[in-house]
């Protein structure tokens, strides 16, 4: 709520002062047409097609799509901002896991077979001389498995789920319904490491169900940029993201293997002893526990796309349009295409490019430079536009904003009735002048609904997080996050070309079109004027 008293006195002294013109701009008119469905339609059906292979970062599918946008920016007349090749190229980690050892009380355990362990990044080693057994690893009001007991540096072995009375109903939620101790794979680990454990093993009472569901992720590969900039202090006046924490080693047992290792105890006669008594049960169990987790590192390389138009008044000054054109990849030799994600954004910015060239090409170029920018790496951590706000090739303080696509192409099941909105993310933020110009521009011009739903920086999902943008935001740099929010497709291999409605999307990029326009053409450079508190840890 604080960030509406600032907000609301900053809107009522711009609204004054916003000097908009009256009448709507013909020239921006006349060439935002030149973003067209059929246009795009015959972008995406190249990008998000199979031969791309879902576009994973770092490989050949990836490589091809950069290929083909630099291509694209080349063809229509944009300058590289780089060499000939119109790419950034940046230097990644990759890590694959390659195995885990696991020793308990002197017998050991097989990988994938009998535990798995929830990736943790490093390869690591552990040992503890005892393991503490912990009920259900909970601490809420009316149960706690916490209380007087002190966790640090130890190994904690909890029952997965939470505790629950003979007809089914929750101790903690009080309903047959279960709590977030149950349904959030973190909490448990969250809380653990909060009170100085050193690592958690959790009873797995469906342990092969599960195991069939996280091979695919157990196995695969993580990447990172080298050298890591994501732990990156926050610079600019921004709400800064909670911190993540580093995730605590969580080993996944099945019930088998838990009755071993707390032998001569027995895990149904503890649950019902809980359940009788409803207090928590822990003892310690003298065994000793190692474990080791390996992998291998290769150091690959990805690429950012960027094509520029350069301003005639103040070249200096650079307006970007991001999205990211990587995806998912193939997995079990099906190839996840993400037509919308976010194979929308980057034909969405290919279209916004053309159609200022043209402008450009009958001497209309833009007053401020452009920079038009696809980048890799978003699906694995914001990787390329990490890289991108730490080894800039445009000054960050000359950076104007940053107006990020990513998923334009559908409609998310809030919106069944009608297609002709956006959700709007981040753009009162930081400058209340740009927020100001998008409403306009859409007020003016594309006439779409403006969604502030997701515009919280503390909403549960996070958008305004969890793409590109958020990297210039950290530097300071204004921005606007344009998304058509989640549906049954998301990070699906049936996210298809054939789903995506292009009318929509062209509208949509038109609005970003019209946006990026007043803010590189008009007479003053707009200002960073929102300082938001920073969120509470
Ligand atoms: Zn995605």
């Amino acid at each position: 709520m604080k960030k509406d008293l600032t907000l609301s006195s900053l809107l009522l002294f711009f609204a004054c002062s916003a000097g908009f013109s009256q009448t709507p701009d013909s020239t921006a008119m006349k060439f935002a047409p030149v973003i067209t469905a059929e246009d795009a339609k015959k972008h995406l059906s190249v990008l998000a097609s199979d031969e791309y292979e879902g576009r994973e970062t770092g490989k050949e599918g990836q490589k091809k799509a950069a290929k083909y946008i630099a291509d694209d920016f080349k063809k229509i007349g944009l300058v590289s901002a780089t060499d000939e090749t119109y790419l950034q190229k940046f230097p990644l980690v990759l890590s694959t896991p390659a195995g885990a050892d696991l020793v308990i009380g002197g017998k050991k355990y097989e990988n994938n077979k009998d535990f798995y362990v929830l990736p943790y990044g490093k390869p690591l080693t552990m040992e503890a001389k005892r393991i503490l057994f912990l009920g259900y690893g909970i601490s809420d009001a009316k149960y706690d498995d916490y209380k007087n007991t002190d966790v640090k540096d130890k190994v904690l072995l909890v029952i997965g789920g939470e505790p629950i009375s003979e007809d089914s109903v929750s101790f903690i939620s009080g309903k047959k319904e279960l709590s977030d101790w149950t349904n959030s794979y973190r909490k448990k680990s969250d809380l653990a490491k909060e009170k100085g454990a050193a690592a958690l093993i959790v009873i797995n009472e469906n342990f092969a169900g599960n195991l069939e569901l996280m091979k695919h992720f157990l196995a695969s590969p993580s990447l990172k940029l080298e050298p890591d900039t994501s732990k990156e202090k926050t610079v600019g006046p921004v709400p800064a993201e909670k911190d993540q924490k580093k995730k605590l080693p969580q080993v996944g047992i099945s019930v088998k293997t838990a009755n071993e290792i707390i032998a001569p105890e027995n895990l149904d006669a503890l649950i019902k002893k809980i359940r009788s008594t409803k207090q928590s049960v822990s003892f310690e169990i003298k065994s000793s526990f190692e474990l080791a987790v390996s992998s291998k590192e290769d150091k690959i390389y990805s690429e950012n796309v960027l094509g520029i138009i350069k301003g005639t008044e103040h070249p200096e000054e650079v307006v970007f349009i991001t999205a990211h054109y990587d995806h998912l990849g193939v997995r079990d030799g099906k190839v996840f295409n993400g037509a919308d994600d976010d194979g929308s954004g980057t034909v969405g910015v290919m279209e916004i490019a053309n159609a200022f060239e043209k402008a450009k090409e009958t001497g209309s170029a833009p007053k401020r430079t452009l920079v038009f920018m696809t980048v890799a790496g978003e699906e694995k951590g914001l990787l390329g536009s990490s890289y991108y706000t730490n080894n800039p090739i445009f000054p960050i303080e000359k950076t104007v904003c940053d107006l990020n696509i990513d998923m334009i192409g559908r409609t998310d099941d809030h919106y069944k009735d009608t297609v002709d909105y956006v959700y709007i993310i981040g753009s009162d933020k930081i400058s209340t002048e740009l927020h100001k110009i998008n409403e306009h521009a859409n007020s003016t011009y594309t006439h779409l609904k403006l969604d502030y739903k997701y515009n919280d920086p503390n909403d549960p999902n996070r958008f305004y997080f969890r793409s590109d943008h958020y990297n210039f935001a950290k530097k300071g740099v204004p921005i606007i996050f344009y998304f058509n929010g989640t549906h049954e497709d998301y990070h699906q291999e049936t996210d298809e070309v054939s789903k995506i409605n292009f009318d929509i999307l062209a509208k949509r990029a038109q609005l970003v079109f019209y946006t990026a326009w007043e803010v590189a053409n008009r007479k003053d450079r707009i200002v960073t004027d929102v300082v938001q508190e920073k969120e509470k840890k």
